[in-house]
């Protein structure tokens, strides 16, 4: 890679160019300007208009300093179309000599008026105009710049640079014609230096869409490729016998969604292949994953595997193990449950039916990938809330297939990212999506409520538990302190059973042993007790249908992500829902109320999702370690969705009929983002 060492008096400027991440000839040609000033013509003063930027030429008709509330220089010049005052705040003394009495100057910058009306411009740029001083016959890029590197010695570099005609086209000529691309060289100096002809005709955005192209095409390569080393892992065939199935389909109180036959149809397919699947299943809260695992995981056992299903909390574990269990009774299949609170008796059986193959579903937590659990033949792995565990905890399951035989992996979220995102993001799993719920669901009405109404609230609960509703009260997680975050929810338990007496409430928080969990959850579950004080610990799965209302306590305080899951524990069954948000105004931040008016008026989680990644922007939606991908510099994943699907398909094509284009645009997108090795 030649580097910028070819251009003239380099050395100085190179610990500047650094603090912009220059330091080849292709970061200085991807160093594209903020904005253009058009110097290319001159405007006659009357033409001018408020607001414009443009350029001003004429004699100086008159210059003062005045005191007025501030010291200012004004200068007075005259075109024949008008006169405009130009006005300088920081100037030097020897300045107002320079504005000699008819002399002619240029001014550039933006035209506005004064107290009178009358035309101004503030700290205009400002050049002495000689008998050759031709205009530019490009707009002046006004580059990003850094201090002690002029603009003007960018210009210069850049100038150099295109000089030397060492700009590669990235792009064979076949890419180019299909999609009618502009070429990579005429882009890049469109965009560098712009003419008005150019600007007039759009041309730069032509060039821009180019960038935007190679872009997304060197981020697809990177990501397939990683994909593809992924998918060369040797998986069991489970092709479903259905037998198992269609026995489960009958015993089931209602039929399918067409989104989960959809989604089961993709994942079946991939079961049936050599090749281990790695596929991402997202759907909102209450579409219904859970039977679309259990159906894939009879797939694997009608062939003789065995299968894992794993939640991230003992309660949503237990409540999977449950249900599951109950689902396919009579159906002579042993589904086993392992979880760290079990007895060590209880741990040892479960452990040696999972080795000797006596297990054929093993629903649990954490515990299943310890690493004293082996299985006989270990054909799936479904992982729920996929976005609860490390990586490394992934991968821990998946290996514990046999050496040759990697166990196929389902990964489920009910945090669905925008299609763009998982397009880029997931290049590396599959995605199905349940785009539908159920029929027959009744809306969660959601109302945000200053926490001083707090009595109104109870009020309104006591009345609904009063007719047999159950109720969630949410208390606030508190991220400095467990010890707080507890005795806010013993307070609030307090609170309510007093106040709500005699509906019995019950206390659920993340310090109780999982038995007790379990117990209180049984409880409620039962109706025994009709109001749920918890911390976030049910934020996930939890799944009771006669429960209608939720209450959020500090909801500002919480996520978008994390709201949409606690609303989705309600509007379950027949009853018509509230999701109450109490929010404390103090601590009401810009964000906070951006969140909570999307929460409230959205119960989409796609959309909820989208606009998550628009208040917080892709890095932190995913968490820049989880998506391992530096922001990119010129694409939008909202906005550039079509370009990133082609995108998608040219990186195919080059992967595999241009393998050296595809290596030198991955070489120069990305040649220093090492963080990319990690994904
Ligand atoms: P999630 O996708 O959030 O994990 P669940 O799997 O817990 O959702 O399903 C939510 C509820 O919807 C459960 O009570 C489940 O039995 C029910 N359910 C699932 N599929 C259907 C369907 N096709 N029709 C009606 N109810 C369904
Ligand atoms: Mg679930």
């Amino acid at each position: 890679m030649q580097l910028l060492d070819t251009i003239n008096n380099i050395d100085k400027i190179k610990s500047k160019l650094s603090k912009l991440a220059i330091y080849n000839y292709w970061d200085l040609a991807l160093h594209i300007p903020l904005r253009y000033e058009d110097l290319t013509k001159v405007y006659p003063i009357q033409e001018a208009q408020i607001g414009q930027q443009v350029m001003v030429e004429g004699k100086i008709i008159g210059h003062e300093i005045t005191h007025k509330r501030q010291k200012q220089l004004l200068v007075r010049i005259d075109d024949g179309s008008a006169i405009i005052t130009l006005m300088f705040f920081h100037f030097y003394p020897n300045y107002a000599s320079q504005y000699t009495i008819g002399k002619t100057i240029r001014a550039h910058g933006e035209i506005k008026a004064d107290f009178f009306g009358n035309k101004t411009i503030i700290h205009p740029k400002v050049q002495t105009v000689k008998e050759d001083s031709k205009l530019s016959n490009t707009f002046t890029p006004i580059y990003p710049t850094t201090n002690g590197l002029a603009n003007s010695a960018i210009i210069k570099l850049v100038e150099d640079l295109f000089n030397l005609n060492i700009i590669p086209e990235l792009l064979p000529e076949a890419i180019i014609q299909q999609y009618k691309l502009m070429r990579l060289e005429p882009a890049l100096l469109t965009l560098h230096k712009l003419t008005p002809q150019q600007f007039n005709s759009h041309i730069h955005e032509k060039a821009l869409q180019r960038l935007k192209f190679d872009e997304l095409i060197a981020q697809q390569l990177l990501m397939q490729n990683i994909y593809a080393k992924k998918h060369n892992n040797n998986a069991p065939v489970l092709k479903s016998t259905h037998n198992l199935i269609v026995k489960l389909l009958a015993k089931l109180p209602f039929a399918l969604t067409n989104a989960q036959k959809k989604v089961l149809h993709e994942i079946l397919h991939d079961m049936a292949q050599p090749q281990q699947m790695n596929r991402l299943l997202q759907g909102d809260v209450g579409s219904g994953k859970t039977i679309v695992a259990t159906i894939s995981a009879l797939a694997t056992l009608e062939n003789g595997y065995q299968a894992v299903i794993m939640a991230p909390t003992e309660i949503l574990a237990e409540q999977h193990y449950l249900k599951i269990t109950q689902l396919l009774d009579e159906m002579g299949i042993n589904v086993v449950w392992l979880s760290g609170s079990q007895t060590a008796k209880q741990k040892r059986e479960a452990i040696a039916a999972c080795g000797d193959g006596s297990a054929d579903l093993i629903i649990g937590t954490h515990a299943v990938f310890q690493k004293n659990v082996e299985f006989k033949q270990l054909g799936l792995v479904v992982i729920d809330e996929q976005h609860r565990f490390g990586v490394e905890q992934r991968l821990a399951l998946v290996n514990k297939g046999s050496a040759d035989l990697h166990p196929h992996q389902l990964m489920m979220s009910a945090t669905p990212i925008p299609r763009s995102l998982a397009m880029s993001y997931y290049a590396d799993l599959d995605v199905s999506s349940i785009d539908e719920l159920p029929a027959g669901r009744t809306p969660i009405q959601t109302m945000l409520i200053n926490n001083s109404r707090r009595h109104e609230v109870i009020k309104f609960v006591r009345e609904h538990a009063s007719l047999g509703h159950q109720a969630y009260w949410v208390c606030p997680l508190i991220e400095e302190s467990e010890k707080l975050e507890l005795e806010n929810a013993l307070n609030t338990f307090d609170e309510l059973s007093s106040q709500l007496a005699p509906i019995k409430v019950g206390l659920v928080h993340g310090k109780m042993k999982s038995k007790e969990k379990a117990d209180i959850m049984a409880d409620f579950v039962a109706n025994w007790t009709q109001v749920l004080v918890a911390t976030t610990v049910i934020e996930v799965g939890v799944d009771v249908p006669n429960a209608s209302i939720i209450v959020i306590e500090h909801s500002e305080r919480m996520g978008l992500a994390q709201l949409h899951q606690l609303r989705g524990r309600v509007g379950r069954g027949n009853n018509a829902s509230q999701c109450i948000l109490l929010y404390d105004n103090q601590q009401l931040s810009e964000t906070a109320k951006q969140r909570l008016k999307v929460i409230s008026t959205s119960t989409d989680g796609f959309e909820i999702a989208r606009q998550d990644l628009l208040i917080r922007g892709p890095g932190e939606l995913l968490g820049q370690r989880q998506s391992g991908i530096p922001a990119l510099r010129f694409a939008n994943l909202e906005a550039d969705l079509e370009i990133l699907q082609q995108a998608k398909i040219i990186a195919q094509s080059l992967a595999k009929n241009y393998p050296m284009h595809a290596k030198q645009l991955v070489e120069l997108w990305f040649y220093q983002k090492q963080i990319y090795a990690g994904i």
